[in-house]
C-alpha cells in the first residue's frame, strides 16, 4: 500500500516536537542543523539538548527514527522528553540531576524516511549500513548491507561520502559525546523479534566488544535496580546478526583509537515488534504495522514501557563513576562473566 505524501505539518511527530519545544522553553536548547529537501518541502532535523552546560559533563545521547518507518522510536523519545519537561518544573531531584548530566537528543534522524514511511532515507540508503566499516567474517546478504541497488533493502549507498543524515549524526556524536569523560548513546529501533532487546555495539564482528566489561556492569545495575523489568534481553548484537556500515561501529572504532581514558558506550534498543503483530495479526497486511503498534492501548503501553529505561540511562550517565569498573582486576571479572554468558567462555 502506498501512503500519500503528507505535508510536514501533518506529521504527528513533528507536531509533537514543536509542542514540546513550546512547553520546554527555557529548559530545552534546540537547533536545526540540517534540512532535507523533499517534494517541495524543507524538512527539519532537530537536535535537542538539556541539562548541564559544563564542558566536561557526562552526556546521555538518545537517537530515534534512523529507520524512517520505525516511528515508534521517535514517539517514545518524545514521550520521555515530554515527561522530563513536565517534571523539571517541580521535581527537585530531577533538577539536581540535570545540573550534573547533559542530554543530547536527535529524535527524528531520518525525517525524509519518516515522511515517506520507508526504512531508507529519500536517496534509498539505509543509514545503518552507510558507514565506511566492513564486517569481519560471514554476514548474511543482503541484510548485512548491499551495494547493488537502492531499490533493494539494506542499500549501503556510496560510503566514501556519508548521506547528509548520517553525516549529521556522526558530527553531533563526535562533537558532543566523544570528547566527554563519559558518554553513552541509546539508539531506538523496532522490527526485530518477539522480545525487547538492548544490544551492545560491535555489529561488525562476532568477537566480544572491547567494552564488554562495562556493558555487563551496566546490565548488572539495571537488573539489580529493576528486577521486574526482565522483559529486556540485554546482549551483544552479533549474537543475532552482523552488518556492514553500522554508524555506531564507525564512531566506536574512531573513539577506541583516540579515547585517552574517556568512555563512549553506544547501545541500541530494538523493540520486539513481532509481538504486536502476533497479538494483532491484521497488522501483517500493513507494512507500517510490522514496525509499530497500531491499536491505541498498545501504543500507550509501549510509550509507557521504556520511560524507566531512559531515566535509568540518564542516571547511569550522571553517576558513571559509581558503577563503571575501572580497576583492571574488576574489569577482568566482568569481562569474564560476559565471555561465559555469550561467547562460550573464550578469553
Ligand atoms: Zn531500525
Amino acid at each position: 500500500m502506498r501512503h500519500p505524501f503528507p505535508p510536514p505539518h501533518a506529521v504527528t511527530e513533528l507536531n509533537a516536537l514543536e509542542h514540546l519545544l513550546e512547553q520546554g522553553r527555557g529548559l530545552l536548547r534546540a537547533d536545526c542543523p540540517l534540512h532535507i529537501p523533499l517534494n517541495g518541502h524543507s524538512l527539519p532535523v532537530w537536535c535537542i539538548e538539556l541539562g548541564s552546560t559544563a564542558p566536561d559533563a557526562p552526556v546521555a545521547g538518545f537517537f530515534g527514527g534512523i529507520h524512517g518507518m520505525e516511528r515508534i522510536g521517535s514517539q517514545i523519545l518524545l514521550a520521555w522528553l515530554e515527561s522530563l519537561v513536565a517534571r523539571a518544573s517541580w521535581d527537585v531531584s530531577l533538577q539536581d540531576l540535570l545540573q550534573k548530566v547533559r542530554i543530547v537528543c536527535l529524535p527524528m534522524v531520518n525525517i525524509g524516511g519518516l515522511m515517506l514511511n520507508t526504512r531508507a532515507n529519500p536517496n534509498g540508503v539505509d543509514l545503518m549500513r552507510n558507514a565506511p566499516v566492513d564486517a569481519h567474517g560471514f554476514t548474511a546478504w543482503p541484510l548485512g548491507g548491499q551495494r547493488l541497488s537502492p531499490r533493494l533493502p539494506w542499500y549501503r549507498g556510496h560510503t566514501e561520502t556519508l548521506e547528509p543524515e548520517s553525516a549529521l549524526l556522526v558530527d553531533i556524536v563526535r562533537r558532543r559525546l566523544l570528547n566527554q569523560p563519559f558518554s553513552l548513546a541509546m539508539d531506538c529501533h523496532s522490527g526485530f523479534g518477539l522480545r525487547d532487546r538492548i544490544w551492545f555495539p560491535w555489529a561488525c564482528s562476532r568477537e566480544a566488544p572491547p567494552h564488554l566489561a562495562e556493558a555487563v556492569a551496566l546490565r548488572e545495575i539495571f537488573n539489580n535496580t529493576y528486577p521486574n523489568h526482565d522483559f529486556y534481553l540485554m546482549e551483544p548484537q552479533s549474537l543475532n546478526y552482523t552488518t556492514h556500515g553500522d554508524l555506531w561501529d564507525y564512531l566506536y572504532l574512531e573513539h577506541l583509537q583516540q579515547s585517552q581514558g574517556r568512555y563512549f558506550l553506544p547501545f541500541t534498543l530494538e523493540m520486539g515488534s513481532w509481538l504486536w503483530v502476533k497479538k494483532n495479526p491484521r497488522q501483517l497486511f500493513d507494512w507500517f504495522g510490522h514496525f509499530n503498534p497500531i491499536l491505541p492501548h498498545r501504543l500507550k503501553r509501549v510509550l509507557r514501557r521504556h520511560l524507566t529505561l531512559f531515566d535509568f540511562m540518564l542516571r547511569a550517565a550522571a553517576s558513571w563513576e559509581q558503577w563503571l569498573p575501572r580497576q583492571e582486576e574488576v574489569r577482568r571479572v566482568y569481562r569474564q562473566a560476559g565471555m561465559e554468558r555469550w561467547f562460550a567462555g573464550k578469553a
